[in-house]
C-alpha cells in the first residue's frame, strides 16, 4: 500500500482522530490469539479470522513498536480499526515462536461521561474486562506512511537520512517504474553510506546481497537508478542528488551517547526526540523539487559479479570463494593467508 503525500494529510487527521481514542482508552478490548493473512512483500496484514468471522484489511493505518518490542498494526478493516500485534516469544537460544494477538478494536463513538462503557462494551465481546488487562501501550506522536514504518522497524529507528533514502526511492518508482517485483531488471548506486541506503535497499529490494546495489562513501545524498539492460550500456540512469535542507541529528551526538549509556535526563530525551521529528517531519512534507535535483545521465556497468564457486584455503582451512583467492603450488590461499607468507 502506497501513501501519496498528497493524500498524507487526510489520512493524518483521521489517524489522529483514532490515535486520540486509542489515547482515551475508548477501546473495545480483545487480547485473543489470530490467525492472520500476511503480505510478506508489502510488510503489511491483508485480513484476519476472529471468532468466526472474515475481516479484510482495507487500509493499514499506523505501525509501531509495542513497549514490549513487538510489531504493533492498527488496521482499518471491513468490521471496524483493530490493533494487531505479532507477538514473538522466545523459547530457547533462538527458536521464536510468532503469534497474532488482536488486541483491541477502536472505539466507533466518542466515550460517554459516564465511567465504564468500554468495560460494559467488552463484556459483550466477551473479552476480559479492562481490570485485567495489561495497560495499552504508549502512542508515540509521530504520524508516518506504513511502508516509512516497515522501512524504520528494518533500520532499528526512524531518523532523518533514513527518509532521505525512503523520498529517493519513491522518486524511482514513480518515474521508473522500480519496484521490490521489477528490483532484478535495476541498478542502484549510493554515494553514501548512511541510514538512508538501508531505506533504498528496502524499498526498492536492490541489495547488495542481490549484487544489485553499490555505495561507495562520498558523503553525499546521490543516487542512481539504472535500468541495466543487457548489452546496452551504458545505461540510462536517474540520478537524484539532495540538494534540500537535512536538518541532522550531528548537534545531538553528545545526547544520542549520553541517551544509549542511559545517562540522558528526560527532558534531553524528549527535546531530542523532538528535533529528531522535527526533521523527519519536514522531509516527509517538502516537495520533490525543493529536496532533490533530479538529471539523466549514463551508468556503466560495475564489475560483475563473481562466480560462487567455494574452496578450502591451504592456510587456514576456511572456506573461500576460488575467484578471490590467490594460487599457489598447491591449491590456493585466501587473501589474508596469502599476505603473511609474503
Ligand atoms: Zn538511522
Ligand atoms: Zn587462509
Amino acid at each position: 500500500m502506497v501513501f501519496r503525500f498528497s493524500a498524507g494529510r487526510e489520512i493524518a487527521l483521521d489517524l489522529r482522530e483514532i490515535l486520540r481514542r486509542v489515547r482515551e482508552e475508548n477501546v473495545t478490548l480483545i487480547q485473543e490469539e489470530v490467525t492472520v493473512e500476511f503480505d510478506n512483500r508489502q510488510q503489511t496484514p491483508l485480513g484476519f479470522r476472529w471468532r468466526g468471522r472474515h475481516y479484510e484489511v482495507l487500509e493499514p493505518l499506523l505501525v509501531r513498536r509495542t513497549r514490549e518490542g513487538h510489531l504493533g498494526y492498527l488496521v482499518r478493516t471491513t468490521g471496524g480499526i483493530f490493533n494487531l500485534v505479532l507477538v514473538r516469544e522466545r523459547e530457547g537460544a533462538c527458536l521464536c515462536r510468532s503469534k497474532w494477538v488482536l488486541k483491541y478494536r477502536v472505539g466507533e463513538a466518542p466515550r460517554p461521561e459516564a465511567r465504564g462503557p468500554s468495560a460494559a462494551a467488552a463484556a459483550r465481546e466477551g473479552a476480559r474486562p479492562p481490570a485485567a488487562v495489561a495497560p495499552l501501550p504508549a502512542v508515540t506522536a509521530m504520524v508516518v506512511p506504513v511502508e516509512l514504518a516497515n522501512v524504520a522497524h528494518y533500520h532499528g529507528h526512524l531518523c532523518p537520512e533514513l527518509v532521505v533514502g525512503y523520498r529517493a526511492a519513491l522518486i524511482a518508482r514513480e518515474e521508473l517504474g522500480l519496484t521490490r517485483q521489477n528490483a532484478h531488471r535495476f541498478f542502484v548506486l549510493a554515494e553514501n553510506m548512511s541510514s538512508a541506503v538501508d531505506a533504498v535497499q528496502y524499498l526498492t529490494g536492490c541489495t547488495v546481497g542481490n549484487q544489485n546495489f553499490c555505495a561507495y562513501d562520498q558523503g553525499k545524498h546521490v543516487y542512481y537508478f539504472a535500468e541495466a539492460r543487457e548489452g546496452e550500456e551504458p545505461w540510462p540512469a536517474l540520478r537524484v542528488a539532495l540538494v534540500g535542507e537535512l536538518l541532522c541529528g550531528a548537534c545531538h551526538e553528545e545526547t544520542a551517547r549520553r541517551m544509549a549509556a542511559g545517562e540522558a535526563a528526560p527532558e534531553e530525551v524528549r527535546a531530542y526526540r523532538e528535533s529528531v521529528n522535527r526533521a523527519v517531519q519536514a522531509l516527509l512534507e517538502a516537495p520533490d523539487e525543493q529536496l532533490f535535483r533530479k538529471t539523466r545521465v549514463h551508468l556503466r556497468r560495475l564489475p560483475r559479479p563473481l562466480p560462487r564457486d567455494y574452496g578450502r584455503c591451504r592456510g587456514c582451512g576456511e572456506v573461500v570463494a576460488q575467484a578471490k583467492a590467490v594460487p599457489g603450488d598447491e591449491g590456493f590461499w585466501c587473501q589474508s593467508c596469502a599476505a603473511r607468507e609474503v
